[in-house]
């Protein structure tokens, strides 16, 4: 590699997902003159887990009242819905089922439904089995939670949109740039990056008074150059969605979203199927530990990340707690069957020839050290470095929200003075 060329500006946020270009976006907008510089390692923005989700519109219903994650589903959702109006974005209101389809699964589900209702979730309602079949005639279950506004957006398209934003406010990004390093001791803070272009090499230098980082699967590996210490504390899990499409000609079997009443740990990471703005229907199973943190493919492993992953305290403590279930979930991940049979529970008219395989999603899960998720947003200010170090499960719906508190963030912490 050659000696690192050497540029300055104000702020530099490090991903080009729609955490990121939200970010990126509002501080542009927002801070009289600030010069707004977004790297991203890819070949183009909004490839990982911006491009690779379900589109759904959460409302926090999923999330224990009170939290941050329930604020930001809710407030988030209908920013959200207003930029896409603004912007002409697709947003379908498909509407919304939670189905019970065993007993045992009504504790949690009245649980759920409380929470939509302290959450303030609108039109939300507890329905029988009768009413469900009236809703989407096709589904099977005992108790359901309708929620009839319930959209789905495309969460790609919003993220190009806040990139479009930027750059008409002079805001510039920069692919094929990763970040190797973060050094602060100096005045400004100094990021050392490796740009492969083209099967050349080279570094270039970049100085800046302030760096976000909104890294997604990669987040800890950033907020490790600033504290090398949190080692001990923060590690991305990777968890793979693999999506099937329904076969067009059954597409009539769902008409809105259909939720399975989640596990335990209240995450929306469960069976699901979406009838996504595109047109197509997406079948969900839950989601599956992976063995690469960009791993889109079942045969996909790092060795040197599940090394680290395994060596992590936080993964072994979650192990004793989960390993069962989570080895359940890989097995499903590669036998078509087993997940047909998981489907069938709610759909029992699909058949084997309906799953056509569709494209896979990884989620980034942020283990702590106590092996308990961090499902709520954490932000780590280090200095002039604000480090987005964990997004809720429903992220994408409150990209816009996460970045006016980070913006508030940095006019209070920072003292960054607004247009
Ligand atoms: C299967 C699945 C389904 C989901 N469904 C929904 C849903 O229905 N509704 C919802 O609201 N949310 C959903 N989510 C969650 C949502 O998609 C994410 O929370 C959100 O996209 C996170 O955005 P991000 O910008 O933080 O991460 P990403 O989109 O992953 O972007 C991070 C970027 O940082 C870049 N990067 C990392 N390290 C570096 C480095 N060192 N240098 C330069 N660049 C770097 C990466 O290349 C990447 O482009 C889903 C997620 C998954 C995986």
């Amino acid at each position: 590699m050659s000696r690192p060329s050497v540029t300055k500006t104000d702020l530099v946020v490090v991903g080009g997902g729609i955490i990121g270009l939200a970010i990126a976006r509002e501080f542009a907008q927002q801070f009289a003159g600030m010069r707004v510089m977004v790297l991203e390692k890819e070949s183009s923005i909004v490839t990982h887990q911006s491009l690779r989700n379900s589109g759904v519109v959460h409302s926090g219903i999923f999330t224990k009242p009170g939290s941050f994650s329930a604020r930001a589903a809710s407030l988030g959702g209908s920013l959200l819905v207003e930029y896409c109006r603004q912007r002409d974005l697709p947003v379908e209101r498909v509407g919304k089922v939670i189905v019970a389809a065993h007993q045992n699964e009504l504790p949690m589900l009245d649980l759920l439904y409380k929470y939509g209702m302290e959450n303030g979730a609108p039109g939300l309602e507890m329905i029988g089995a009768e009413h469900l079949s009236e809703i989407e005639p096709h589904v099977q279950g005992i108790k359901a939670i309708y929620m009839p506004l319930t959209a789905t957006v495309d969460y790609a398209r919003i993220a190009r949109a806040f990139a479009d934003d930027l750059i008409a406010v002079g805001g510039e990004i920069v692919t094929h740039v990763r970040v190797d390093s973060l050094t602060t001791s100096t005045p400004n803070i100094v990021l050392i990056t490796s740009m492969d272009h083209t099967q050349a090499q080279w570094q270039l230098e970049i100085q800046a008074d302030y760096v976000i980082t909104a890294g997604g699967l990669h987040e800890d590996l950033l907020v490790h150059m600033t504290n090398p210490q949190r080692q001990q504390d923060l590690l991305i899990v990777p968890f793979r969605t693999d999506y099937y499409v329904l076969r067009p000609e059954k597409r009539d079997l769902l008409r809105g979203l259909v939720y399975a009443v989640p596990d335990s740990d209240l995450s929306p990471h469960g069976i699901h199927f979406v009838p996504h703005v595109d047109g197509r229907l997406l079948l969900a199973p839950a989601a599956a530990l992976a063995f690469a943190r960009e791993g889109y493919g079942r045969k996909d492993v790092n060795p040197r990340e599940m090394r680290e992953t395994a060596g992590f305290p936080g993964f072994q403590r979650w192990a004793l707690r989960h390993g069962v279930a989570a080895a359940q979930d890989i097995y499903r991940d590669y036998n078509k069957t087993a997940h047909l049979k998981q489907f069938q529970r709610y759909l029992p008219e699909l058949t084997a020839d309906d799953l056509q395989a569709g494209s896979s999603g990884v989620r980034a899960l942020a283990l702590l050290r106590n092996g308990t998720y961090a499902d709520d947003l954490l932000i780590q200010r280090s200095g002039t470095v604000i480090h987005v170090e964990n997004v809720p499960s429903s992220a994408a719906t409150a990209s816009l929200f996460i970045a006016s508190q980070v913006a508030e963030l940095a006019e209070r912490e920072l003292l960054l003075t607004r247009l």
